[in-house]
């Protein structure tokens, strides 16, 4: 973060567009600093830390308004980021702005994404030091677009040849196959991602793209069998519905109608209008291609997309004991072939469950609710496993192989991490729970990494480290994931136990075990006011960004994540070589419990905090400006929300607890030396007695600042544009 800092006061346009600095810098000096501080008024700061009132939420928000309303998307908090979605396409983001924000310093530009993509791509070569580009935000605040912007960055201004031209492409044409399989319409985002997603891209020594690797996190598979009202269900069912030629949907048994599949009618949205879905098909059929993907993988690919559509379609019928049986054959028939699996097993395997009695294997019937949820649960599991393949498979073609040097390491790497935001519903469940979490533990990662960063640099400078207040969430993440009694452990002991366990024995085991922690509440532990709001079924953890309610119900399905054992036997039989892959046989004699979803979620994200913490991070954060998708408005309430769930006064906060901002004393002099008569029109001595001697004169008091080697550490941002306005008047 110590580049940051660097330069703010560069062309003294505090909140300044750099476009109008260099409409105006050919009229003279003086028409430069009138504008400027008119500017300041019309489009707020470019950087919060220039805020007087920083810690005013009501100034914060202001300003994103002030500059929101004038186009200005992008404003920092030091070297944060902070990004609205304009929900409409600005002229930003072409050729030429590309071209302006290679190589230049943070502050003599205007924010920008190309910036933060540019800074860390200099920082990797320059200090040869793997970066990550942290991405977070609600659903629709422009995460992914984000990423993407980025990519299309390093894909248009690195440099290239012609073989890592091709990695370009097949990195930037990951992208519409991944959302097809892994993105929907939901209320919130036409195209929602439901996957979490970290993507490295592997540099070479001349700094060109050279591979990629992609590790992806809980695909929300619920979306597979059911979809809320107004949602839809992955792309690319639709987009095989309506794109795919007659004679693929002919040979797949489908029709060219979503209405007509179970698994595609529950959200009743079938057609969006901002979304082609024959278009993206064309999109998606080319970028397999690029990617490398056979003909013969593609069509077993589809085959298993098909067969889900077929499994959604399998009705069941009950006889007069209760025990059902399958009543749509034709379903079947297509099952049996597209996954190439015995038909009758598959029929029994959807009916029956496998069970062990004194030593001997015994099929017990389901009743219709229990063939339903197999059912279901087959299709999530098939469709979920293909989409770990089809990630996995991505990364074989993304993969760099050095054949001169013959190896596997690139010399540097940047990651981009676009992952769900905090959220917080009327209704909050296991997924909830778990994407919450997740943020708990970016954030403590931000705290520890932005901390160091500001420590290192006051240690280097020879400044003595005051220590900032701020709230720790280790407390909370230690909640949710300590061994033995954190909330996951609890919830695997219940899913373990036999008997009679449940949500609601699993929400009193909770009860028993952390009910005294300072963040966690349920009905019965709570004070009346909060009693109010809480339902019996409910357990509240206080966040760091604001208190959830999660309901209990279903957390230990979810969590099991189970496929009854014979139908993983019939899937494991099946000729479909992608879903040999994905259900091993071994799995079968495997003797071990699988692990959980939430232990197997808990495992990747401690794997995925190594991975950040040793990268230099930078961060963007996204706030979507209201829920109607629609350019212009401000909805305040939503975004004052947002800014509170993204941390972002706290982390300005911390950002301003020491000092606001530090220059290079050479910069510093070379600006304000008019300002002193000593050190007018040269100053002779040392650059640090020459900055001594500027500062006293102009009276700066000595809490408002201190020297350190190289910079000046200025306290407060009034002193610094005291000292401006004072250049000005001069002038
Ligand atoms: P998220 O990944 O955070 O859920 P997306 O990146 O998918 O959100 O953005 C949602 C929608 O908002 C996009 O489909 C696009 O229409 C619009 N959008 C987001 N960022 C931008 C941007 N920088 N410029 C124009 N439109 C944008
Ligand atoms: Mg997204």
């Amino acid at each position: 973060m110590r580049k940051t800092h660097e330069s703010i006061l560069e062309n003294g346009f505090l909140g300044k567009r750099s476009e109008e600095v260099k409409a105006v810098t050919t009229d003279g000096v003086r028409v430069m600093m009138e504008s400027a501080l008119t500017a300041r008024d019309r489009v707020g700061v470019q950087d919060f830390v220039l805020l007087e009132n920083y810690t005013s939420e009501a100034a914060f928000i202001e300003n994103l308004r002030k500059r929101f309303k004038e186009n200005l998307i992008y404003t920092y908090i030091g070297s944060v980021l902070v990004s609205v979605n304009p929900y409409k396409e600005l002229e930003i983001y072409t050729k030429q702005h590309m071209e302006r924000y290679r190589g230049v310093n943070f502050y003599e530009v205007s924010p920008h994404i190309y910036a933060v993509s540019d800074n860390s791509y200099r920082s990797m070569r320059t200090e040869r030091r793997d970066q990550c580009i942290l991405i977070s935000g609600e659903s629709g605040a422009g995460k992914t677009e984000a990423s993407k912007k980025i990519l299309q960055y390093y894909a248009v201004t690195c440099p290239a040849s012609e073989q890592v031209q091709m990695v370009k492409d097949r990195l930037l044409q990951s992208n519409p196959v991944l959302e097809a399989f892994g993105n929907a319409k939901t209320l919130r985002n036409d195209n929602s991602s439901r996957f979490g997603k970290y993507m490295d891209i592997q540099f070479d020594f001349k700094g060109a793209p050279v591979g990629g690797h992609i590790l992806n996190y809980l695909l929300e598979k619920s979306r597979v069998v059911h979809q809320n009202h107004g949602e839809r269900n992955f792309h690319i069912f639709y987009q095989l519905i309506e794109g795919g030629d007659e004679d693929l949907l002919r040979r797949l048994g489908l029709e060219r109608n979503p209405q007509q599949y179970q698994y595609l009618v529950k959200g009743n949205c079938p057609k969006v209008s901002s979304i082609n879905d024959r278009n993206d098909w064309k999109v998606v059929r080319k970028a397999l291609t690029v990617i490398g993907f056979s003909d013969e993988e593609v069509e077993e690919l589809l085959n298993i997309i098909a067969s889900v559509l077929h499994m959604g379609n399998v009705q069941f019928a009950a006889e007069e004991s209760g025990n059902s049986f399958i009543t749509t054959e034709t379903q079947i028939k297509y099952l049996a072939k597209l996954l190439g699996v015995e038909g009758s097993a598959l029929k029994e395997a959807l009916t029956h469950k496998k069970i062990i009695a004194k030593g001997e294997e015994l099929m017990s019937p389901l009743n219709l609710e229990q063939a339903a949820y197999a059912r279901d649960a087959l299709a999530k599991a098939v469709y979920g496993r293909t989409f770990t393949w089809l990630v996995n498979k991505i990364n074989l073609s993304l993969a760099f192989k050095d054949e001169v040097y013959h190896t596997s390491r690139s010399a540097a790497v940047i990651g981009l991490l676009d992952i769900y935001g905090f959220e917080v519903f009327q209704h909050n469940s296991f997924e909830q729970f778990c994407i919450n979490y997740c943020n708990e533990k970016l954030q403590q990662l931000f705290i520890e990494l932005t901390l160091k960063s500001e420590q290192e640099e006051y240690e280097s400078e020879g400044i003595t480290w005051e220590p900032v207040q701020y709230f720790n969430n280790k407390i909370i993440c230690d909640l949710v994931e300590e061994k033995f009694k954190g909330i996951i452990s609890i919830l695997d002991e219940e899913c373990l136990r036999p008997g009679d366990a449940s949500d609601l024995t699993f929400l009193e085991k909770l009860e028993s075990t952390v009910g005294g922690h300072p963040h966690f509440v349920t009905h019965k532990l709570a004070d009346g006011k909060t009693r109010k709001v809480m339902s019996r079924e409910e357990f509240r953890l206080l966040h760091y960004a604001g208190e959830v309610n999660y309901n209990v119900n279903g957390f230990l399905d979810k969590n099991n994540d189970l496929l009854f054992r014979n139908l993983k036997e019939v899937i494991c039989q099946s000729e479909n070589n992608i879903l040999t892959q994905c259900f091993d046989r071994e799995e079968l004699t495997d003797k071990k419990r699988p692990e959980t979803a939430a232990t197997q979620f808990k495992n990747s994200l401690a794997k995925l905090m190594e991975i950040l913490m040793s990268k230099e991070p930078s961060y963007i954060r996204c706030i979507k400006p209201n829920d109607a998708k629609q350019s212009g408005r401000f909805d305040e309430v939503l975004i004052r929300h947002q800014v509170k769930y993204l941390g972002l006064m706290e982390n300005l906060r911390v950002r301003r607890a020491g000092f606001a901002y530090r220059r290079r004393y050479e910069a510093f002099l070379q600006r304000y030396k008019p300002l002193c008569p000593e050190t007018w029109p040269n100053w002779p001595g040392r650059l640090a007695d020459g900055v001594s001697t500027l500062v006293k004169h102009l009276g700066y008091k000595p809490e408002e600042y201190k020297l350190g080697r190289s910079k000046i550490f200025i306290r407060f941002p009034k002193t610094l544009f005291a000292t401006e306005d004072a250049l000005e008047v001069r002038k």
